[in-house]
């Protein structure tokens, strides 16, 4: 067992992201149309300004009939009720059920004064009406009990009731019962403006004609991604080019975000003149995280005209960048948005293959998990270079190997973190 202290120059993961995260807050509230709400946060709780239904109606097309009239019917015993009305949904009945007396109704539709049970068409004399049936009478063929096919008025929701409680993420469900208790807009806490920034000489976007020493730039895309999918709203700045000039016109164009999450540049071997620019339009420091992948890391925050946004400067390979990201930058974005730090699950797996660790750091190995019978399995994607994107394409696991651990042998136990819902969990 290595011990940490080869690494005083390092800083753990919880530090970086206790630190990291002492910077962000809870943006502020918004009322916003509840089409635009999905994964959004309520903030507050919201009371049901009707009762939901809003009235007694039926819950089947049939008969509103009164139920003492109906006692004695069955197939043999029709019992006869005089037809008054139909009353269809969406319009109100006109007159009272009185004694040997039932309405047509439909479903949805108000149940008359009078009427305290509902008999479905089928249950009575109406499905075999032919052209020459008397139609101002229907014989009923069942007893109708007390309340039979009500909905309730209130029975979903009462005027006053919590419809959706604060700090609720919405969900499909919850936006329509807002829409079923009359409400256009909600007050949700508002969704971050992520700036996204690469850095570097060698990068081309994708789609224009690549130079020999250049690559495409894949980081804007994988980080823009990511913000989506977390229900932020990203926000390309381009590539900032490994000069003053350049790096500060693109700082420039991200200052109205909320958060700037820049890639590259911070390692050891780089042009300090990224460093140095985004230094001086605020301050940055840059770290040794006691991980891998992803060991550089710059935190810091950016001057505006009133305030800082933060700014978190990802290593440049892409794997690295993507779990920086997953660590750091998640985490910040859920806090913006009101939501928990972290609701990644993590499972106990046995590992198939091994993992290395020959320098004492916590280890995020990308792995792709199984569930066997109940039990869960971890296999390493590969090759596990920093910048051997397919790995983390194929996986949909980090294992964790803790930092005291040299090796996780094959069949051995590994924590690992799920990062999608590909596996399902009891
Ligand atoms: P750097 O941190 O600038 O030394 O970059 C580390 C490695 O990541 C280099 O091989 C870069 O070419 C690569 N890299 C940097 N930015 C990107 C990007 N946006 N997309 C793909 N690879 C990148
Ligand atoms: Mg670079």
């Amino acid at each position: 067992m290595r011990q940490n202290h080869y690494h005083a120059d390092m800083i753990s993961v919880e530090e970086a992201r206790s630190k990291i995260l002492d910077n962000f807050f809870t943006l502020n509230v918004k009322s916003v149309d509840i089409l635009e709400c999905l994964g959004l946060v309520v903030s507050e709780d919201v009371l049901s300004p009707l009762n939901i239904p809003p009235f007694n109606n039926s819950a089947m097309d049939g008969y509103a009939v009164i139920s003492s009239d109906t006692q004695l019917a069955s197939n043999e015993n029709v019992v006869n009720l005089k037809i008054l009305e139909t009353i269809k949904a969406g319009s109100v009945p006109t007159v009272k059920v009185i004694k040997g007396s039932a309405s047509r109704i439909m479903t949805g539709a108000p149940i008359p004064e009078g009427a305290d049970s509902i008999v479905p068409f089928e249950d009575t004399t109406e499905l075999d009406w032919n052209i020459n049936s008397d139609k101002s009478f229907v014989g009923v063929k069942i007893p109708g009990d007390v309340g039979a096919n009500f909905r309730q008025l209130g029975k979903d929701l009462s005027l006053g009731e919590i419809v959706v409680k604060k700090s609720t993420t919405l969900t499909p469900s919850l936006i329509g019962l807002l829409a079923s208790v009359g409400f256009e807009t909600i007050n949700i806490i508002r969704q971050p403006v992520v700036a996204i920034l690469s850095t570097g000489d060698e990068l081309v976007e994708p789609g224009q004609l690549i130079q020999p020493g250049q690559i495409f730039d894949s980081n804007t895309y994988s980080i823009y991604s990511s913000v989506l999918q977390l229900g932020a709203i990203p926000k390309i700045i381009g590539i900032a080019r490994d000069n003053r000039q350049s790096v500060i016109e693109m700082i420039e164009k991200s200052l109205d975000s909320d958060f700037v999450i820049s890639s590259a540049g911070v390692s050891k071997g780089d042009y300090d003149v990224v460093k140095d620019v985004m230094g001086e339009m605020g301050n940055l420091n840059f770290w040794s995280v006691n991980m891998r992948p992803a060991k550089p890391l710059a935190f810091g925050k950016l001057k505006t005209s009133t305030s800082f946004v933060p700014i978190i400067g990802l290593p440049g390979n892409p794997v690295s960048s993507l779990v920086a990201f997953e660590q750091f930058c998640r985490p910040a974005i859920r806090k913006m948005m009101g939501k928990t730090i972290d609701d990644r699950k993590i499972i106990r797996a046995k590992l198939i293959d091994s993992i290395e660790n020959y320098d004492s750091r916590r280890v995020y190995a990308r792995v792709i998990v199984e569930s066997k019978n109940g039990n869960f399995t971890a296999t390493t994607t590969g090759d596990q270079g920093s910048n051997i994107l397919t790995s983390m394409a194929k996986a949909n696991g980090l294992a964790i190997c803790p930092e005291n651990i040299s090796e996780i042998v094959p069949g051995q136990e590994v924590d690992v973190i799920l990062l999608d819902n590909s596996i399902e969990l009891n």
